[in-house]
């Protein structure tokens, strides 16, 4: 339950109109931060994970986000359990940024609204990207916004 910011009346959860009034209740959704906020609110798994083990990969699986460089972790730290959640989500990213790619390969073709797509497209990368690289170096196995749920290497 929440409260009307203009006649103080309740208001259930939900709603965006107060019932009392019509004042509009700024809801979830408003806010381009909070949704933002919410789509990066994904698992975390830090706590099963040595802090030995994060200490010693945390620098080196920020190279799982930089396309093919994640071999690098991959070879330095076979047995690193950290190091693999990461190799795997920064995987799962590059193969999900060459779907993109050909994607924007086909956009092209379209004037305006395919161009706004491939910009959109590449803006989702970006994120994505810093996202991984800012859970790698902070050292938290923390799951990458819709894409992250997916396993190939364990
Ligand atoms: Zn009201």
């Amino acid at each position: 339950m929440n409260k009307c910011p203009q006649c103080n009346a309740d208001v259930p959860d939900g709603v965006n109109f107060c019932p009392a009034c019509g004042c509009k209740i700024s809801g979830k959704s408003e806010n381009i931060g909070e949704k933002f906020k919410d789509l990066n609110n994904t698992d975390e798994f830090t706590n099963e994970f040595s802090p030995d083990d994060i200490e010693n990969t945390k620098g080196v699986s920020i190279l799982s986000y930089l396309g093919i460089l994640f071999i690098i972790p991959l070879i330095m730290y076979p047995n690193s359990k950290f190091a693999k959640f990461h190799i795997n989500q920064g995987i799962v990213f590059f193969i999900f940024s060459v779907i993109a790619s050909a994607l924007s390969g086909i956009l092209a073709f379209i004037p305006v609204i395919g161009w706004i797509s491939i910009a959109v497209i590449y803006l989702v990368l970006l994120i994505f990207m810093i996202l991984g690289i800012v859970n790698s170096a902070t050292g938290r196995a923390k799951e990458l916004p819709l894409i992250g749920k997916f396993r190939i290497v364990k």
